[in-house]
């Protein structure tokens, strides 16, 4: 397979600190060889080994593509009348959920396949390579399936959210409906799943049922994510660093003591999604208290049609660094490798040689103009596995 070099690239994030400068592995004037769809050397432009193709960055940034590890994208219908009535004063909670329930239920798989494919290519576009969605509006084991096998034509990092909400139906009966999640609908759904996520808050999920919801996935060998201390306090974040969760997500409100499970280095990430503050008008969780006490934090989109319709990674490192108190650096950082760690992948994130060749060149000449130039589509060229495809 032919070799390509991205030359001239004014500053490069590796992510690798043995590359280059801090954290973020920093080298100016770099180049970047990629081959059979890996990264094959980095380093200064001017040692640069010979290549069959060569790409000119111009002097502008490159760097890792995003990994969006948090977003829901099988579903029908929209929710626009329920966030302009938001926007307009009424408070959201959890039950707005059961209006994408009812249109996904109703949804051809034609349609759901189409949906699910305009929003990866629009995540792309925006420079995200790696992204992780869930099922969670069937909510019967058929439609769970469904939802989970459309989601893996588009992705290999999909979810199990059977248990997103207690359906309509089962009102009634919540004991009921998790007898199903982790019964015949974790049959149904288990082969087509990497990972088992829950949503833990009052009006969903509660700790006891998380947990009993969970255990039963990686009694299947799916490996549990939790939604976590989104709406208000919860056991969420404990349960999750309990049960050896890849991630938990939202963490909007923690207690000292959630805070220093997820310091404590047993490998649960905390993932922060600002897109559901923003679309909410509700409180950011605090990035710098988890960063300060050592915590590995990602950043995500939570992409979906009721709290949080955005698909832009660069808009939540924006409102990241803005509004959460992370530094430029650290938001680019948790939005590339911090994603990766939250899906448990060595292979992204990172420009390291071996790495998958993920990368984005910005229009800028830094990776801070993500942060500084807000709302602007600076991402100008994706490549994915080597490939050009934006
Ligand atoms: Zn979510």
């Amino acid at each position: 397979m032919p070799t390509t070099v991205i030359t001239n690239i004014g500053s490069l994030v590796t992510n690798d600190p043995s590359l280059g400068a801090g954290p973020l592995g920093l080298v100016a004037d770099a180049a970047v060889v990629m081959e059979d769809g890996r990264i094959a050397w980095v380093g200064p432009a001017g040692r640069a080994p010979a290549a069959d193709e060569t790409f000119d960055a111009g002097g502008r940034a490159v760097l890792p593509g995003f990994v969006d590890s948090h977003s829901h994208l099988v579903f029908g219908g929209d929710r626009t009348q329920e966030f302009n009535a938001r926007m307009s004063g009424t408070p959201y909670t959890a039950g707005g959920i059961r209006t994408t329930v009812a249109a996904t239920r109703a949804a051809s798989d034609e349609e759901l396949d189409a949906n699910v494919a305009r929003y990866v290519a629009e995540a792309r576009r925006q420079g995200t390579t790696t992204i992780e969605t869930k099922s969670g509006y069937g909510l019967t084991p058929e439609d769970e399936a469904r939802s989970l096998r459309i989601a893996g034509r588009h992705t290999s990092e999909t979810t199990y959210l059977g248990a997103h909400i207690v359906p309509p139906e089962y009102t009634d009966d919540p004991a009921g409906y998790v007898d199903l999640v982790t019964g015949p609908m974790l049959d149904a759904c288990a082969p087509h799943a990497r990972w088992v996520d829950v949503f833990c808050e009052k009006g969903a999920f509660d700790g006891d049922q998380a947990r009993a919801i969970l255990t039963a996935g990686a009694r299947r060998g799916l490996v549990p994510r939790v939604h976590a201390n989104q709406l208000g306090p919860g056991p969420g974040v404990q349960l999750a660093v309990e049960l050896g969760a890849a991630s938990a997500d939202h963490c909007t409100h923690l207690t000292d003591a959630d805070v220093d499970a997820l310091a404590s280095g047993t490998g649960t990430v905390a993932t922060l999604l600002p897109g559901a503050e923003f679309s909410t008008r509700a409180t950011y969780p605090d990035a710098r208290r988890l960063i300060d006490a050592g915590a590995v934090v990602a950043l995500s989109t939570d992409c979906n049609p009721g709290s949080s319709f955005t698909s832009s990674m660069p808009f939540c490192i924006a409102v990241a660094v803005r509004d959460m108190r992370m530094t430029p650096d650290e938001a680019v950082a948790a939005a590339t490798l911090g994603g990766a760690r939250a899906l448990r992948r060595d292979d992204v994130g990172h420009l390291t040689p071996g790495a998958r060749a993920d990368l984005m060149l910005l229009d800028a000449p830094s990776h801070v103009h993500l942060a500084y130039r807000p709302g602007v589509p600076l991402v100008s060229r994706v490549w994915q596995g080597g490939i050009q495809v934006a």
